[in-house]
């Protein structure tokens, strides 16, 4: 059979579960293992003693064995049970030990993806992605396989015994019991693609969620929330779908399972007579059977949990498979303190194929200058940015950091001197301090304390009560634009970067509050080379160099004085933010 196109590129065998999940963990599980032969050998005790309970006790009344018998199978019950809880204890911590090591381990490559694979996500599917894909392994080191191994060693002894009683009897069992088996197993390997699906949509419900909650403001302020009620409707109709197709196909196996069983008790009842069985052996072999057919049964429960965990490793495994932006092998070059010489040579970039947005942008920056990007919204401006912090790479051409090509520098080396101020910058729950120390989160209070100087953060912390320690989010205080842009500064003045990219917020503030911003900025830009997508005329003003940006390229170039003179575009787009 030819593989079905939609057949995943990342499947999980089970010799790579072995090798990366079991075999590390070979010691417990080994501990494991004898735990559940221990259990199963107890376990054998009661169903053992029925026949001699049945035949010498209650029939043939010897009522000396009943003490020795009734220790013997306390005994192996109280074994079950200390053993029971040792293998849940020992496996179900590590079970959930690796779910917490697997998900600090996607998270980690996670945040190790190129920007550009973000921009194809939802965040909250992706949030799915890193909690409850890995959760599945839960059931390959935890219970679940622990009573699958249980069951099948308990299986194989009682057939033992079942044969040792009656071996054609057994046969009569064990036939339509393994056409069972093989089965179920099937129908797994049938379910799997449906367990995958599900974790997609999971994703995909999630990420729609959170997007929903997250621009609540928007979604209220367009009166659009039946529309979400429906997305999220059709996405759950989605999910409930899924699980009922798996849920047919697990009930199907279960009711088989069930079907079976009755069946061959019933036989069984035919043919004991025939086989002249004494009570007590019948009562021992139906006990055993039950103990034989009951992990074949559990495996639909066990087989879903099982597959489950396969399909959550199928998508973390694909996950795990997207290659990281800076894998150490191209990007060798590490570089130490620089001084912050850019160059963009004939650099061209396009975000999919044939759709050039930067055509051979050429340009200098020396170090300590401001370069300010001008041009209208689309223009390429931003792109420029992300090629400048290496987010993005060039299609053609070279960037160069002090005369480096920047697609060998090694990321962390380079980034670690980039400081980065945005339009709708992030600041995340937590109090002032934490969202200012943030890059460097071990600087002296001295440092922080200049950086919200130069930022005038104090200026409006001063007033709140717990001063730079007031909880901004939720439940903390809420601030203006203006106060926020002041924090980012803040952020970025105490993280002294070499190079540093601007993005200023294009929205109108007071006029107190774009004086604080002007100042702190002058105070932020100061020595450093830096790039600003630039909206405020005072900004533009004071750079260095001027760059108009025209549909991918450089229009103009020049000083404010110049290119005012020359009453090209720039002039035009001046004139035109003058009148407003
Ligand atoms: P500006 O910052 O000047 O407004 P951008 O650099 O953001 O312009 O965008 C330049 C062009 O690239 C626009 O046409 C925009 O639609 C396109 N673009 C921006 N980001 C992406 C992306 N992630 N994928 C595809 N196209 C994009």
């Amino acid at each position: 059979m030819s593989k079905p196109a939609s057949a995943p590129k990342n499947k999980v065998t089970i010799g790579h579960v072995f090798k990366t999940i079991v075999w590390p963990r070979r010691k417990l599980l080994f501990i494991g293992l004898i735990l559940i032969l221990i259990r199963s050998a107890a376990g054998i005790v009661p169903p053992w003693s029925t026949k001699s309970f049945m035949d010498d006790i209650l029939v043939n009344h010897q009522m000396d064995k009943l003490p020795m018998l009734l220790i013997v199978v306390s005994i192996a019950i109280l074994i079950q049970t200390v053993t029971s809880f040792l293998l849940t204890q020992i496996l179900s911590v590590e079970a959930q030990h690796l779910i917490s090591v697997l998900r600090s381990r996607v998270q980690k490559h996670l945040l190790r993806l190129p920007i550009r694979f973000f921009d194809n996500q939802k965040s909250g599917a992706l949030v799915s992605r890193v909690m409850n894909d890995v959760e599945g392994v839960r059931n390959l080191v935890g219970t679940g396989l622990v009573q699958l191994i249980g069951g099948v060693l308990t299986a194989l002894i009682s057939v033992v015994v079942l044969i040792n009683i009656n071996a054609k009897m057994t046969l009569f069992v064990l036939l339509p019991m393994s056409i069972f088996g093989v089965i179920t197993l099937k129908a797994f390997s049938i379910i799997r693609p449906v367990f995958r699906e599900r974790g997609k949509i999971t994703a995909e419900v999630t990420g729609r969620l959170t997007e929903t909650l997250n621009g609540v403001r928007v979604i209220k302020g367009f009166n659009a929330e039946p529309q979400e009620i429906k997305v999220f409707e059709r996405g759950v109709e989605l999910l409930f779908k899924n699980v009922k197709k798996s849920l047919t196909s697990t009930s199907f196996v279960t009711s088989a399972g069930t079907f079976l069983v009755g069946m061959a008790s019933v036989g069984i009842m035919g043919l004991s007579g025939h086989f002249n069985l004494t009570a007590g052996e019948f009562l021992q072999f139906t006990m055993f059977m039950v103990f034989m057919i009951a992990p074949i049964v559990q495996m639909s429960n066990i087989g879903s949990q099982l597959t489950e965990a396969f399909a959550g490793l199928d998508r973390t495994e694909e996950l795990m498979n997207m290659p990281i932006e800076d894998d150490g092998t191209v990007r060798t070059v590490k570089i130490g303190t620089i001084k912050g010489d850019m160059e963009f040579n004939n650099v061209s970039f396009a975000y999919e194929e044939g759709k050039p947005v930067l055509k051979n942008i050429d340009f200098k920056a020396p170090d300590g200058t401001v370069t300010a990007l001008v041009g209208t919204s689309g223009s390429g401006k931003t792109t420029i940015a992300g090629l400048t912090a290496s987010f993005l790479n060039p299609d053609s051409g070279t960037i160069t950091i002090d005369g480096i090509d920047m697609s060998k520098v090694s990321l962390d080396s380079f980034r670690s001197q980039l400081g980065v101020v945005l339009q709708d910058d992030f600041l995340f729950e937590g109090t002032i301090r934490e969202n200012i120390l943030f890059p460097r989160p071990h600087a002296t209070e001295n440092e922080l304390k200049s950086a919200v100087h130069a930022a005038f953060v104090h200026e409006f912390t001063d007033r709140f009560e717990l001063g730079l320690d007031t909880v901004i989010g939720e439940r903390g205080v809420k601030l203006s634009g203006g106060q926020r842009q002041r924090i980012a500064i803040a952020r970025a003045i105490l993280a002294n970067p070499r190079i540093l990219i601007l993005d200023e917020a294009t929205s109108n503030l007071d006029t107190e509050s774009e004086s604080f911003i002007q100042d702190s900025l002058k105070t932020l830009m100061q020595g450093r080379t830096t790039f600003v997508i630039a909206h405020r005329l005072s900004t533009i003003r004071q750079a260095d160099q001027i760059l108009v940006i025209e549909d991918g390229q450089i229009a103009e170039r020049g000083k404010h004085e110049e290119l005012i003179e020359k009453k090209g575009r720039y002039f035009q787009l001046y004139t035109y933010q003058a009148r407003i």
